[in-house]
């Protein structure tokens, strides 16, 4: 079995408790204007475009496919800033045991690992075993998700996986799908299913500047998941957006200032979260 993989940090401070092994996946099926790393939404197609911009010749086109030399690329991102199909020529399709030896070769520094995107879900027959495999190593296992997939209500998933951290990007329905491109119909299901078994971890909002469904998404999120914050320890994470690496229209929005973050914190510090983050 292989999956898409982006790029793997060895360790991490930042994704889930304790020091951890992080797998990125490539592909998202969301579309969310404020992508920080767009160029993780789709599969490369191979159009050859981003080839003879590669200042260090660590792209080539063999074969009808574009093939990427990692000992040759020094990450300066031509490639992927520049391709017009949200896309990078550098991911590797890899097995779960290529990437079991990674994260043991990170033993005994790390508690666990996290898997992230893209968006981690897609690959969802890849988890089940990666994470199966990472249990039997004596490793904690959490997903970094956007919760647009039933992944609460998969069994085999749930039953491999610790927890898991939660994008609620927007609340208002009509919010959600201008900002996305998806419903957020799943996940919100999911964001009460994973509270009710105890495996929601973080929720993440990104607050964008004086918009109203911002305060709206954060006031409705603290009050669907209040009934289970007594018995969970769920930290909410309230993420400013920040104008780095986005695209279109996202590019002339600004941040939201400290005062707008901590009124949204004062909003929701007494639903139980197990803490309130600004970052
Ligand atoms: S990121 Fe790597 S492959 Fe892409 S253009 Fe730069 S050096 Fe070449
Ligand atoms: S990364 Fe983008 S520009 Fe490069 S070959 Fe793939 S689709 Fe084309």
């Amino acid at each position: 079995m292989k999956a898409p993989v982006n790029h793997i940090i060895d360790s991490s401070f930042i994704d889930g408790p304790g020091n951890r092994t992080v797998i990125f996946f490539q592909g998202c099926n969301f579309n969310c204007k404020y992508c920080h790393n767009p160029e993780t939404i789709n599969l490369c197609i191979n159009c050859g475009q981003c080839v003879p911009g590669c200042p260090v010749g660590a792209l080539e086109i063999v074969d009808g496919k574009v093939e990427w030399d990692d000992m040759k690329c020094v990450d300066c991102g031509a490639c992927y800033r520049n391709c017009p199909y949200s896309a990078t020529p550098s991911v590797k399709e890899s097995t779960v045991e290529e990437v079991i030896e990674r994260v043991k070769g990170n033993m005994p520094f790390i508690r666990g690992i996290t898997v992230s995107g893209g968006e981690c879900s897609l690959q969802r027959d890849f988890i089940v075993e990666l994470f199966r495999q990472a249990k039997s190593l004596g490793l904690g296992t959490l997903m970094d998700s956007n919760g647009g997939l039933p992944i609460a209500f998969d069994e085999e998933l749930m039953a491999v996986t610790d927890g898991v951290m939660l994008d609620i990007k927007g609340s208002d329905p009509f919010f959600h799908l201008e900002l996305t491109g998806r419903s957020n119909d799943m996940v919100l299901n999911n964001a009460v299913e994973l509270a009710r078994q105890g495996k929601l971890t973080e929720i993440r909002t990104v607050v964008l500047s004086n918009n109203p469904f911002s305060r709206q998404t954060v006031v409705n999120t603290g009050n669907i998941l209040e009934p289970y914050l007594k018995d969970n320890k769920v930290t909410y994470r309230l993420i400013k957006f920040r104008p780095i690496g986005v695209r279109g229209e996202a590019e002339h929005w600004t941040m939201p200032g400290q005062e707008q973050m901590e009124e949204l914190k004062k909003l929701v510090s007494d639903k139980g979260f197990f803490k309130v983050i600004i970052t």
